[in-house]
């Protein structure tokens, strides 16, 4: 979780990046994942990145599952956890679901889009045959204090 952290504040406001260069993050919501191998090799990493790309489904989960992905050849993530600083969304839960991946741990709960617990329960409804291991709050005030001062 401190790596995800680390990937959510990354290209922070006043970081010395210009806004609208390439690379510039600052306008995008802080939140960083994290991709582990079965072996616990650390395969990818995504930040948010909807603003800079104008890509509605270019969340962190997303991003590192794609790169994940693309580095391994295939679609299936089994054995593979999923670390993030934020209660994914329901495209998130969706994706990370239909990626196989095992475990998801996350950080600050979102009560306000969170779909592992919070509105909805994606990962663990029954009816799917996929259902990942899940511990959410991890470092949860740190998370939090990253979004909190975005917002600020
Ligand atoms: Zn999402």
């Amino acid at each position: 979780m401190r790596r995800a952290l680390e990937v959510a504040a990354d290209n922070p406001p006043g970081n010395g990046v210009e806004a609208g260069a390439a690379g510039d993050l600052s306008g995008d919501i802080p939140v960083g994942a994290v991709l582990y191998g079965p072996d616990g090799v650390e395969l990818a990493v995504g930040r948010n990145e909807r603003e800079r790309t104008g890509d509605p489904t270019a969340h962190a989960e997303v991003l590192a599952l794609r790169r994940a992905a693309a580095l391994r050849g295939e679609w299936r993530l089994d054995g593979c956890t999923l670390v993030v600083t934020l209660e994914p969304c329901t495209m998130c839960a969706g994706a990370l679901v239909l990626a196989r991946v095992s475990t998801l741990v996350f950080g600050a709960w979102e009560p306000k889009t969170g779909a592992v617990g919070s509105l909805w329960d994606v990962v663990r409804d029954r009816r799917l045959n996929h259902r990942p291991e899940v511990y959410g709050g991890v470092l949860a005030t740190e998370s939090a204090a990253l979004l909190r001062a975005f917002f600020r």
